[in-house]
């Protein structure tokens, strides 16, 4: 019953398209992620799952029963959003024992819920507190424990951490996935912060432009991205994409870069995809991929950046640059000279026209 299918589902405000023909299958328990960069129809697409916009065309289906002209009120969902709708003037307690009473549950059993979903986001010591007298971060943690409590099937959460600090937001990913985990909702959330996505979903559906671009398991989209967008938007920094053709050598096929040199050799299952696409492509790797090595890629260091952990070390200039993640004490300063090259087996290509990857045949 809580799966969810949108169904060559469009949405337009006036003569604009804000989504489409979007089809997506979330299964019954899912954690499902949107994400995409800010315009790209995530808060459109999750608006019409929860009733409060009409699709322009096609459907939406929760199990087999088809959404059209079910209102919000009827379609079992939990709702929250980037602004905690909370009521200010009551207890926490009162806050979260809203919706069971409005529903009539019993004295004993609201009592049991409240105790047991402020344990869970860690509320307890907080119950009898004002709402008004509680940090951001708090009542964020309010809204979603009120909508939690009463159980939704179905689970929308549009950016509901943006608003919170940094710190914050590590401890309340873990603490949503936990609580998905318990209750086994079918969780939608939307998000642009792809460390969200790929840190509490199941499943990421990454969008642009009102078009899916891939839906996949967060080390799929890593790993195997479908095109030059999800390439570049997934990871921090995202993929490298240097363009190129592709060229013999005795050493197997190459992509020439043109004044960058030639690459090491593709794999051969690459080689074999490329040689047959017969198009210009774009050599990807990721910056973490990348090796300092005898052979490979001769690149100006430009920028070094220090982020404690890990060094980012920016590679060449304009079209040609690149971005490498070292260990923090790599010895690699400005004005000097790296050789790098990415191991083939983490080598992706994309092709240069339409942008989609190239499959390792
Ligand atoms: P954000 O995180 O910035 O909200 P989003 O991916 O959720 O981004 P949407 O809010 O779904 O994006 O908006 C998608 C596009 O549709 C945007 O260009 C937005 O300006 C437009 N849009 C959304 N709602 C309306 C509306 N009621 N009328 C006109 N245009 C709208």
């Amino acid at each position: 019953m809580s799966a969810i299918h949108l169904k060559n589902l469009t949405k337009s405000f006036g003569d604009f398209r804000a989504l489409k023909a979007m089809d997506l299958e979330i299964a019954d328990g899912e954690f499902m992620a949107l994400l995409g960069p800010s315009g790209c129809g995530k808060s459109t697409t999750m608006n019409m799952i929860a009733g409060m916009e009409e699709p322009t065309s096609g459907k939406i289906l929760f199990g087999e029963r088809d959404m059209a002209g079910v209102p919000m009120g009827r379609r079992g969902v939990g709702f929250v959003f980037q602004n905690y709708a909370i009521f200010t003037h009551m207890t926490v307690r009162q806050n979260l024992a809203y919706g069971p009473r409005m529903r009539g549950a019993a004295k004993a059993e609201i009592d049991r819920r409240v105790d047991a979903i402020a344990e869970m986001l860690q509320l307890s010591p907080l119950l009898d507190r004002k709402a008004d007298r509680l940090s951001v971060n708090i009542l964020q943690r309010v809204a979603i424990g009120r909508s939690a409590i009463m159980e939704p099937a179905i689970f929308l959460l549009d950016e509901p951490l943006s608003n919170v600090d940094a710190a914050f937001r590590a401890v309340m990913r873990t603490e949503l996935k936990q609580l998905q985990r318990q209750f086994r909702q079918t969780m939608v959330y939307v998000t642009h912060d792809q460390l969200e996505a790929m840190t509490m979903a199941d499943r990421i559906a990454v969008m642009d432009h009102g078009v899916l671009q891939q839906v996949g398991t967060p080390l799929e989209v890593y790993n195997n991205p479908a095109n030059v967008f999800v390439a570049r938007f997934i990871g921090a920094p995202g993929m490298n994409l240097l363009r190129g053709k592709p060229a013999e050598s005795d050493r197997g096929l190459v992509i020439d870069l043109g004044p960058l040199g030639i690459t090491p050799p593709l794999s051969d299952e690459l080689a074999f995809s490329v040689r047959a696409a017969r198009a210009e492509v774009f050599y990807g790797f990721r910056p973490e991929h990348i090796a300092l090595a005898e052979r490979g890629l001769s690149m100006p260091v430009s920028f070094v950046e220090r982020i404690g952990a890990r060094t980012i070390v920016h590679l060449g200039e304009g079209e040609s640059a690149v971005k490498a993640v070292f260990e923090n004490h790599v010895g690699l300063s400005v004005g000097q000279t790296a050789i790098v090259a990415p191991p083939a087996s983490s080598v992706r290509v994309f092709d240069a026209t339409t942008g989609l990857a190239v499959r390792a045949g």
